[in-house]
C-alpha cells in the first residue's frame, strides 16, 4: 500500500501545535536571538524524486551544527581514515561546547559533532583547503544543487564577538597540539560556515549524498565511498543531537544532525531524507516541535532504520 505523505505532513502540523510556544530560542548567540519563535517547516525528499513539505519550508534559518556535517564530509574526502587520528567516534556525554572532557582527555575531541571536534575538522580543512571558505561553501552549494546559499555576516559577527566559549576550546586544542593553523582563522571559518543560511528544501537536497551511498545523485563521482558514507551515517546517529542522540535514536531512529538554529535534518539510506524546522529549543538545543514532528514521521510512516 502506498503511504499518503502529504497526509502525514498535514497531520503532523496539527498533532504539534499544542508544543507551539513551548522551549527557548538560542539567546547565546543575540542574533539568533532574534528570529520569530512561532515558525515551522517540514521539508521530505524521497530518492525518486518526489517531494512533500509544509509550512516554512522556503524561509532559510542559520544552519548552525548542521553545518559540521558538512565539514566533516569534506574533510573524510579529502583525508579520508587520516581524520580519525586527531578526533573520535564515541557520543560525548556532555554538553556540545563542554571543556572538562576535552581537558581529561588530552586535547582529543570525543566526536566531529561537538564544537571541540568541529574546530579540529575544520583546522584540517584549512590546512587541505587552497581557499578555505570559498571551497567549503562551494562544496555545500554544489550538495544543494544551488549557488545562491550564503553565509549570514550578522549571525557571523554575531558569534565572533560572544564566542568566549569556542576561543576556550580552540586555544585548549591548540595548547594539546590538535591544531596547527592560527585559532583566529579556524575560529573565524567555523563561526563562518555555522552562520550559513538555508532552508529546510535546500538542506533535504544537500543531505541526499548521505542517502545515496556518497554521490550525489544525478551525478556519476562519488563524493564518499559508500564505507565512508555508512560511517558518516553512524556518526549522526550516535552523535548528531548533542547529549539527546540516545532519546533521538530511541523516538525517532533516523540518523541525522540538529543545530541551535531549531533545524533538524535527517535521513533513511535509499528511501529519503528529511529537513524540519522550528526554532524554540529543548534545554539540550534541540528543536522542541522539531524532534516531535519526526518522531510522528517515523511513527506514522513506518519508515525507521530500526
Ligand atoms: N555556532 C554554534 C556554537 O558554536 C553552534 C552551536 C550548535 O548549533 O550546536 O556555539
Amino acid at each position: 500500500m502506498s503511504i499518503d505523505y502529504q497526509r502525514i505532513l498535514d497531520e503532523i502540523v496539527e498533532e504539534t501545535a499544542f508544543l507551539k510556544g513551548k522551549g527557548k530560542i538560542a539567546d547565546y548567540i543575540p542574533e539568533l536571538a532574534k528570529v520569530v519563535p512561532g515558525q515551522f517547516g517540514i521539508y521530505l525528499r524521497m530518492m525518486d524524486g518526489t517531494a512533500y513539505h509544509t509550512g516554512d519550508a522556503f524561509t532559510r534559518f542559520s544552519i548552525q551544527s548542521i553545518s559540521k556535517v558538512f565539514a566533516l564530509s569534506l574533510a573524510v574526502s579529502l583525508l579520508g581514515e587520516k581524520v580519525w587520528q586527531r578526533v573520535g567516534v564515541e557520543p560525548s556525554g556532555t554538553a556540545f561546547n563542554s571543556l572538562l572532557q576535552l581537558e581529561y582527555e588530552k586535547g582529543i575531541p570525543r566526536n566531529p559533532f561537538i564544537n571541540a571536534g568541529a574546530l579540529v575538522v575544520v583546522d584540517m580543512l584549512i590546512s587541505e583547503l587552497s581557499h578555505p571558505k570559498e571551497d567549503l561553501m562551494e562544496y555545500i552549494r554544489m550538495l544543494a544543487g544551488k549557488q545562491e546559499i550564503y553565509i549570514n555576516e550578522r549571525v557571523a559577527d554575531s558569534e565572533k564577538q560572544f564566542g568566549y566559549r569556542n576561543a576556550a576550546v580552540a586555544n585548549l586544542l591548540k595548547d594539546f597540539g590538535n591544531i596547527n593553523n592560527r585559532v583566529e582563522e579556524v575560529l573565524d571559518l567555523y563561526y563562518d560556515m555555522c552562520s550559513i543560511d538555508m532552508n529546510c528544501e535546500e538542506l533535504s537536497q544537500s543531505f541526499r549524498i548521505f542517502a545515496n551511498h556518497g554521490k550525489v545523485p544525478g551525478t556519476d563521482k562519488p563524493i564518499l565511498t559508500p564505507s565512508q558514507t555508512k560511517r558518516q551515517n553512524a556518526l549522526m546517529q550516535s552523535c548528531g543531537f548533542y547529549d539527546e542522540s540516545g532519546e533521538f535514536t530511541f523516538t525517532v531512529g533516523l540518523p541525522g544532525k540538529s543545530g541551535v538554529g531549531g533545524g533538524i535534518v535527517a535521513l533513511f539510506p535509499e528511501k529519503f531524507t528529511i529537513a524540519v524546522w522550528s526554532p524554540l529549543l529543548n534545554e539540550k538545543g534541540n528543536s522542541i516541535m522539531g524532534m516531535k514532528a519526526l518522531e510522528l514521521f517515523t511513527t506514522k510512516s513506518g519508515l525507521s532504520i530500526f
